[in-house]
């Protein structure tokens, strides 16, 4: 069984579907992924996210503020406790640092990124962080108000060896997507042939970043097969090895309540 670890149900684009979010999850279902996560990026498009995909059975949910939404969306400690008491949260996020697309808004994201920060030390939620181009705030802030008893994920992971490392350290997963299987992508292949089975995860960030060979297509969480796929290879494992311990990995971190 294969879960995709981070998705945007409602964002995706359903047109070869009719429309239909039931016939796309079905063929997810059908590729053998048996659960997503599906995360928030802001407040107001939190509650139709909620709305769209609460019903689901095998799909989870974050709230959160992505650190590119933080200017329009802010949000403190208590709102996210508050939110996070509903049916079908399992992490708080995404959240984090994003220093490649946006620059001057760092102030804001690292004060949002610790509001996030303090709100799973108080639920005792797993976050889900978005780091780009910012590796030593990331982990600092992490070391500074995060809790060492709950962990989180580095989520679509883009970065350093020695930035993984870190993160290992502080108990944290990292999550791989689909930019392993991109060509120029080799520098990262070799971060995850380095990574210890037992703390790695896989996505897809849908609707982003599709795999090889749907590249340039919209992405849906059936492709997580392909980064599955992709991991067996680096590793010499079997895809039902990758899927299990992945699987494993999931469940350890985030709980359904
Ligand atoms: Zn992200
Ligand atoms: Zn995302």
């Amino acid at each position: 069984m294969l879960i995709d670890s981070h998705c945007h149900l409602d964002r995706l684009d359903l047109t070869p579907y009719d429309g239909n979010l039931d016939a796309l999850l079905r063929a997810a279902r059908d590729r053998g992924v048996s659960r997503m996560l599906c995360v928030s990026i802001d407040l107001p498009q939190f509650e139709q996210m909620y709305e769209a995909v609460s019903g689901y059975a095998d799909v989870d949910l974050s709230v959160g503020v992505h650190p590119l939404h933080v200017e329009e969306s802010p949000v403190t400690a208590e709102q996210l406790v508050e939110l996070s008491k509903r049916q079908g949260i399992v992490a708080l996020g995404e959240t984090g640092l994003d220093y490649y697309y946006q620059t001057d808004s760092k102030a804001a994201q690292q004060q949002c990124f610790v509001e996030h920060l303090k709100a799973s030390r108080s639920t005792g939620l797993p976050l889900i962080v978005h780091t780009r181009d910012a590796r030593d705030d990331t982990i600092a802030l992490i070391r500074e108000h995060g809790d060492p008893q709950v962990a989180g994920v580095l989520h679509c992971f883009t970065e350093s060896w020695q930035m993984a490392e870190q993160a290992l350290e502080l108990g944290y997963y990292v999550s791989f997507s689909g930019i392993i299987t991109f060509r120029n992508a080799e520098a990262l292949r070799e971060v995850v042939r380095q990574m210890p089975m037992e703390r790695l995860l896989i996505e897809t960030d849908a609707p982003y970043l599709a795999p090889v060979p749907h590249r340039g297509k919209k992405n849906e969480p059936q492709y997580v097969y392909e980064v599955a796929q992709l991991v067996a290879e680096l590793k010499g494992l079997t895809l039902q090895q990758v899927a299990d311990q992945t699987a494993d990995n999931y469940r350890t971190l985030f709980h359904r309540r």
